[in-house]
């Protein structure tokens, strides 16, 4: 097992993956030029032996971290295409591709389309089937799977971010932090270095480029994560505070906290904008969960093209089939994506829905519905 200052070490020579070549090519790869200064290169080991995986991680996990995250983690911090661009390679490699377990993304362009109760169901009807199942709710601005799966909570920790804190008896007010900072979230001003928290993007950028290690990192609280279960489903979430604007950290905390299970539900935020893309981007597959109108149809083609442009597979869910199905099939068909369940509307499951109960709990027929598409999601491992 390599240890973190190993890997920081490998990516300023050639890295033994040769597929994988060094950061600047990386950069160069993915098309973005390399910000990494000789300054960077010279801290970067230094800030590697400092850096450890996410709190929690199994031994196992922390090994595949050390052995090929830290590139896409570094790569990440080198900017976002490229950091893609390693994660990609890394995906390749890592224990999800080695058919360990499966993890599915329950998404979807529009809020409202029934992507929770598809997740929360679907997660239910496995855990009754006593398989390894845990239901992660990514949609950390409002979780709501907990009204229907009600877990006993086993406990809630904070998630933080870190962020640049600043010696100002080591400074020499060089204003080499500031210049590298793509969010201006840290400036230097004539003797006067000022840090804007909410502004940054934890990349660690400054840090790096900082010639004197005035700059060390200091955790700053922006949300909470929840874990619990009911029964042999095991339940996280993520809840962004109020007034943050970054939830792909929660995300990727909550995401953090899937273990041995074998089947993987992630319920990903609504909309095509970076916290979806956090929370579909190394799935196994997405479900995108649409209802049959016009507004369903135009937020799913949008939906489509984010997953299709992240090269994940993908299909297609309907909730309230029977609306007007013939468009959505016709968009499916011209698309080339397929439609592997649907779930008529019924007023039944709208009157479950409203007292916070399950569709497959309290429908023999939804229950059936949702142990298909279970079957057909085991088929992918
Ligand atoms: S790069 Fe370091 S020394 Fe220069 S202004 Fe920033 S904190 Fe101070
Ligand atoms: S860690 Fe924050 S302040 Fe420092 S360069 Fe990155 S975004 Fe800017």
């Amino acid at each position: 097992m390599f240890s973190p200052a190993d890997a920081g070490r490998m990516l300023l020579k050639p890295f033994p993956q040769p597929e994988l070549g060094s950061l600047p090519d990386i950069a160069a790869r993915s098309g973005r030029q390399s910000r990494t200064t000789p300054q960077v290169a010279e801290n970067l080991p230094r800030k590697m032996a400092q850096h450890r995986p996410a709190p929690g991680l199994r031994p196992e996990q922390e090994e595949e971290w050390v052995a090929g995250g830290a590139v896409a983690w570094v790569a990440d911090r080198e900017g976002g295409a490229a950091g893609e661009w390693a994660r990609r390679k890394h995906r390749g490699t890592d224990r999800f591709k080695r058919g360990l377990f499966v993890r599915v993304a329950i998404a979807s362009g529009k809020g409202g389309t029934g992507k929770t109760t598809v997740a929360t169901n679907l997660a239910w009807v496995a855990a009754q089937e006593e398989k390894s199942v845990v239901y992660l709710d990514c949609d950390v601005e409002e979780p709501n799977g907990q009204i229907f799966l009600r877990p006993a909570v086993s406990w809630r920790k904070p998630v933080t971010v870190p962020v640049p804190n600043v010696d100002l008896a080591v400074c020499d007010y060089c204003g080499q932090c500031g210049e590298i900072c793509q969010f201006s979230a840290i400036v230097c001003v004539g003797e006067r270095v000022l840090v804007f928290p909410e502004l940054c993007h934890s990349c660690g950028g400054c840090d790096l480029a900082c010639p004197l290690s005035a700059i060390t990192e200091v955790p700053r609280e922006i949300g909470t994560l929840m874990a619990g279960h009911r029964g042999p489903l095991r339940y996280v979430q993520g809840l962004l505070n109020i007034g943050e604007a970054m939830s792909p950290p929660v995300i990727r905390a909550v995401k953090a906290e899937a273990r041995e299970e074998d089947l993987v539900i992630i319920d990903a935020p609504p909309g095509t904008a970076c916290p979806v893309v956090e929370a579909v981007r190394d799935c196994d597959h997405v479900l995108l969960v649409t209802e049959p109108t016009p507004f369903g149809l135009h937020d799913l083609n949008l939906a489509l093209d984010t997953v299709q442009t992240l090269e994940i597979p993908c299909e297609v869910v309907i909730n309230r089939a029977g609306l007007n199905g013939s468009a959505t099939e016709e968009f499916c068909r011209r698309r080339g994506v397929e439609i592997v369940a649907e779930f008529p509307d019924s007023r039944r499951v709208a009157e479950a829905y409203s007292r916070g109960e399950l569709a497959a709990e309290s429908d023999p027929e939804f229950r059936d519905r949702f142990r298909s598409l279970l079957a057909h999601i085991e088929e992918l491992r």
